[in-house]
């Protein structure tokens, strides 16, 4: 199920996920759409995601998917797994197709195979899922990216982070009272409470986060790595909300319960929830 308050899908593991690609005009012939997964959180944000070790070595491939990658498209046999050269970053890459006759969109199913909890995986990091449309030779075309949460029970940890967010959005409308801050969290995540409320807010842009730093990096493909992760922060701050409404509803219209006025899409530093910890008894 997914959360258009959070920008989220919450999902089982190995389940069928339809997303709706939506274009207003045919992408050139050959063009790809290309999915892919990152650690949401700034110190994560280097890592690979890959699946644990325990699921990597459970036969379950369908002769396709390499077994360490956690992103899979489902009955689609001209789906292509790569694995980035410089960023060792997997993806998943299918033809585009444009819809069938009397269809707004075209849909491709993904499936994630590992839980969020999963130990020595994801290991309850929270990921971005991003949906690329691409010509053959990599050009961007569009974009759109949604959080991913992989568990046992997607409705119950959906109710729960939907609510903490509204008393959240509430708490902020009513004028920050710290007690109406309170929420039901637990050890490690107390210790957000005691951020700056601005940090947790969508549009929020701080002067520190204008400020331009140069960083020295040692050796090309360390500093290609960085230069595309840099890259993709700076196209997701790029885009005004308007425009990504708009790119989400054209490129990536998920469910059919999609409703106007979404977030924005997440942002370096941002924290949509602070509960990771609770829910995951998965
Ligand atoms: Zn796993």
């Amino acid at each position: 199920m997914y959360s258009t308050d959070l920008n989220k899908l919450f999902c089982q593991l190995a389940k069928t996920c339809p997303v709706q690609m939506l274009v207003d005009v045919p992408p050139p012939q050959a063009s790809v759409i290309r999915a892919t997964s990152i650690y949401k959180k700034s110190e994560h944000v280097a890592d690979v995601v890959r699946r644990c070790p325990h699921h990597e070595r459970t036969p379950d491939g369908d002769g396709l998917a390499p077994p360490a990658h956690l992103m899979r498209v489902e009955g689609n046999s001209r789906a292509i797994y790569k694995e980035d050269d410089v960023t060792s970053r997997h993806s998943v890459v299918v033809p585009y197709e444009a819809p069938q006759v009397g269809a707004e969109y075209t849909t491709v199913l993904y499936n994630f195979m590992c839980n969020s909890s999963c130990m020595g995986g994801m290991n309850r990091r929270p990921i971005l899922t991003i949906i690329t449309l691409e010509t053959h030779d990599g050009k961007l075309l569009g974009r759109g990216s949604f959080e991913v949460r992989v568990c046992a029970c997607p409705g119950r940890d959906r109710k729960t982070e939907e609510s903490n967010f509204r008393k959240d959005q509430e708490t902020k409308t009513l004028g920050k009272t710290p007690s109406a801050n309170k929420r039901s969290l637990t050890k490690e995540s107390t210790s957000s409470l005691s951020r700056p409320e601005g940090s947790k807010k969508a549009k929020l842009s701080t002067s520190s986060d204008e400020e331009i730093y140069t960083l020295q990096v040692r050796g090309k493909e360390r500093f290609e790595m960085l230069k595309k992760i840099n890259d993709s922060l700076e196209l997701s701050d790029a885009m005004p909300p308007s425009e990504v409404d708009r790119y989400r509803q054209k490129i990536l219209s998920k469910g059919k319960k999609e409703k106007e006025g979404q977030t924005p899409e997440p942002k370096r530093g941002k924290k949509l929830m602070v509960k990771d910890e609770k829910s995951d008894s998965d």
